[in-house]
């Protein structure tokens, strides 16, 4: 659907980009996941056609950037300050559209949840109204394509789970979502695969279980039972510490880990008071690439 082939773009002498290559498929959502300056926008606006980049080439649906955007393919998520304050929802809307040589796609305010809002100024909408209204005027055309950068930026958790489920809603619709992210939790629930970018540079790419699965640590298993547990006969846990009546196992397989200690607690007839695993995450890896480069 999209394919990025060696691109490099620099800023006077600065390399910014550096012989970028990856390949995004149909209906997936894809993540570009990097820390500030990494280049995320960089590669988004290339993608967009809103920049040229000096060596390489971008294909969308096998055509150029601007050719895709001039044929509707590609709609893009235009940030906040990009409305004049006083537009309310529905005039923005038809604004749009009008640009576009298109009727009014009001019903997408409606399934946004703007309608009730329809008439509310631009100024006095919450920030997570502002992200479903771009959303709803990039949707406008029914592009194959959505770039998003930073879609659930400063939104609050309930605002970014709905914003998440309107993502996956457009996917099943058989829209192909890019976005860029610095939140790793974000990338692990909603994208299917993720370009880790450091320096310019892609450093991983895979899909979020397996960039996580890089990480080299075991999983931790924390548990409070209301008697004690004789730990002496596990196969697969490893007692790590007591620590104020939890006891903490390491496993490197955490299924048969589970089903020895949940066994163990059910034919004691003890009590389990609590539970937690903590396993190795998207965080883990990404702080490790940052700080190591690999
Ligand atoms: P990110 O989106 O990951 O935060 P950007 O793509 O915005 O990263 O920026 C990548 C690098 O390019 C940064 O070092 C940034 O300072 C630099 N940069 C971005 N835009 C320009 C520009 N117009 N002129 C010069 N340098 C720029």
């Amino acid at each position: 659907m999209i394919e990025v082939r060696e691109v490099t773009k620099r800023y006077g002498n600065k390399e910014v980009l550096k012989q970028v290559s990856f390949e995004i498929k149909e209906k997936e959502i894809f993540a570009l996941l990097g820390p500030n300056g990494s280049g995320k926008t960089t590669i988004l606006e290339c993608i967009e056609g809103l920049r040229k980049y000096d060596e390489g080439q971008i294909k969308l649906m096998g055509l150029n950037p601007e050719e895709a955007v001039k044929k509707g393919i590609v709609g893009i998520q235009l940030q906040s300050s990009s409305l004049p304050e006083n537009i309310c929802a529905k005039d923005a809307m038809s604004l749009f559209c009008m640009w576009k040589g298109i009727s009014p796609r009001y019903d997408l305010l409606d399934a946004f949840g703007l309608k009730e809002i329809e008439n509310k100024q631009y100024k006095t909408m919450s920030i997570g109204q502002k992200r479903r209204l771009h959303l709803a005027l990039a949707l406008a055309h029914d592009p194959k394509i959505l770039i998003l950068d930073e879609p659930t930026a400063g939104l609050d958790v309930e605002a970014r789970a709905a914003l998440h489920d309107q993502i996956r809603k457009l996917k099943q619709k058989g829209v192909t979502i890019v976005l860029a992210s610095h939140d790793m939790a974000e990338v692990e629930v909603l994208c299917d695969r993720v370009a880790i970018l450091a320096d310019g540079q892609i450093k991983k790419i895979g899909t979020p279980a397996e960039i996580v699965l890089e990480v080299k640590r075991e999983n931790i298993i924390k548990v409070q039972a209301d008697k004690r547990i004789d730990t002496l006969h596990f196969k697969y846990l490893q007692l790590q510490k007591r620590d104020n009546g939890y006891l903490y196992y390491k496993t490197d397989n955490l299924l048969q880990g589970l089903m020895e200690l949940l066994n163990y607690i059910r034919n004691h007839n003890y009590e389990l008071l609590d539970l937690s695993i903590d396993k190795p995450s998207l965080e883990e890896r990404f702080i490790q690439i940052a700080k190591e480069g690999i």
